[in-house]
């Protein structure tokens, strides 16, 4: 395990202000964003005892920590706020020595075997990176819209906060496949749902399915050509006032929350051209939250996924955690153990499952001791050792030898018989055996 390092590399002086640049701190991994799938992540690593830093750069429990009541999440039966759930996370991942920096990430360099995380002041250095950004609503940017955002009455979650709008009045920001299946899903709780879409009477950005059910749902009221001009109210959202883009009128409506589904962005910015992205810009991972390069995952609602909650959020945290860990020591053991460079290398790839690949391993065993200390066997099964193969070449039948000389790969060969593994070996070898 790399030990955490820091140099002081310099100071520099822009007039008014001394800047100490710092750099190189070295770590196994490096988590940024600190909301649930990051703190989840975070946990796992600490206590598998590496070295580990968060950097998050605006609250500890991201998302989350925006609203009051979590209903959701197993293990609350009468719920808990966001912040009080967040702040547990956080204890415990302080507990298993996790580091915390906030800061906000600028960029990043994640080809390279060491990965370079970079923010104002520092380099960090890590063998794994796990992204957990997560992302943001987007917001109509109306008048009064910042004063009322989360749990003050403007929400972007029916998920979440449907059943406190039960008997009550809500309004829907959007036409499109989410803000109407919400909308039908609020139509369970509260006793109207008023609809502003921006279109002209019948059109909607959803599905036509969707459309027709949404239009024959009697507690669905759609105000059409609208779009929201200002919010009002006191502490709380009062009214959404909108504006008729036909005629230039405000009509004001009084509501107990206004659900907002104009669409989320991903916080992946500073991972464009970096990671593999969808159309959307959500980073692409499959179910191990790898994204395509060697040692970087992701993790959480910055992922292209179906739900995101705290609960997936969570669960994909500790994927991302464990493949970390799991990527750190097989890297260890591929660079210390198969490609060790004291020997030649003999490496047997058989499958448990394949008989005659299964049988050949005494005689492999027999062959190393002919050769006395000269050659290391490495026998890996091509099932549980997926990503060591992954590391020697794609696609290795079982029954495949790898010929290694000074920690690299000298030939490769699927003739498994004893007189051809014993003349391949020969070839390499200071005295040959027979000789
Ligand atoms: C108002 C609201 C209410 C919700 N209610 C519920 C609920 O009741 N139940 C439920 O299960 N889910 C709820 N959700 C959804 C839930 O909060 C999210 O699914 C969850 O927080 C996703 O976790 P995450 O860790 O993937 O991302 P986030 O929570 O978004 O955390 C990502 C973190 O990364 C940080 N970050 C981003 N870029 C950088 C950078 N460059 N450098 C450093 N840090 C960075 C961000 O500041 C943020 O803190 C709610 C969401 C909202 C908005």
């Amino acid at each position: 395990m790399l030990e955490d390092t820091l140099q002081l590399v310099g100071i520099l002086d822009d007039g008014d202000h001394l800047h100490v640049r710092t750099a190189f701190e070295q770590y196994d991994v490096v988590i940024i964003g600190g909301g649930p799938a990051g703190l989840t992540a975070a946990i796992y690593c600490g206590r598998a005892r590496l070295n580990t830093i968060l950097i998050e750069k605006a609250l500890v429990g991201g998302l989350a920590t925006y609203t009051n009541e979590i209903e959701n999440f197993p293990g609350f039966p009468d719920g808990t706020s966001g912040l009080g759930l967040m702040e547990l996370f956080h204890k415990q991942a302080k507990k298993f020595g996790v580091k915390f920096k906030l800061t906000d990430v600028k960029s990043v360099d994640l080809e390279e075997e060491t990965k370079r995380v970079e923010t104002f002041r520092n380099i960090y250095e890590a063998k794994t990176v796990i992204v957990a950004s997560g992302g943001r609503p987007r917001i109509t940017k109306a008048k009064n819209e910042e004063k009322y955002l989360f749990d003050k009455g403007i929400s972007f979650c029916a998920t979440c906060d449907a059943a406190a709008n039960t008997d009550k009045t809500v309004m829907v920001i959007g036409s499109g496949d989410a803000a109407i299946e919400e909308g039908m899903f609020l139509s369970k709780f509260a006793k109207e749902v008023i609809v502003s879409v921006i279109h002209d009477e019948p059109k909607m950005d959803c599905n036509e399915i969707a459309r027709d059910q949404a239009l024959a749902n009697p507690k669905m009221r759609m105000v059409w050509n609208t779009m929201v001009e200002s919010f009002d109210g006191d502490e709380h959202l009062e009214r959404v006032n909108l504006k008729n883009l036909k005629t230039g009128e405000t009509e004001s409506f009084e509501v107990d929350t206004c659900f907002e589904f104009i669409g989320y962005e991903p916080n992946t910015e500073i991972f464009e051209n970096k990671l593999n992205m969808s159309k959307r810009k959500y980073v692409i991972t499959n179910e191990k939250m790898e994204t395509g390069i060697p040692g970087v995952f992701a993790c959480g609602d910055v992922r292209e996924k179906e739900l995101k909650q705290v609960a997936t959020a969570v669960g994909d945290g500790a994927i991302a955690g464990v493949g970390a860990e799991r990527y750190i020591a097989e890297t260890e053991m591929f660079e210390n153990q198969i490609m060790q460079k004291e020997r030649i290398g003999l490496i047997y790839i058989y499958s448990a499952i394949d008989a005659p690949s299964r049988e050949l391993l005494p005689m492999m065993q027999e062959i190393e001791g002919e050769f006395d200390d000269q050659v290391k066997l490495n026998v890996i099964d091509q099932y549980k050792g997926k990503s060591l193969c992954d590391r020697l070449g794609c696609d290795i039948e079982p029954m495949t030898i790898f010929y290694t000389k000074n920690g690299e790969v000298m030939d490769t060969s699927t003739r498994v018989d004893k007189k051809s593994v014993v003349e391949s070996l020969n070839k390499l070898v200071k005295r040959p055996v027979g000789a």
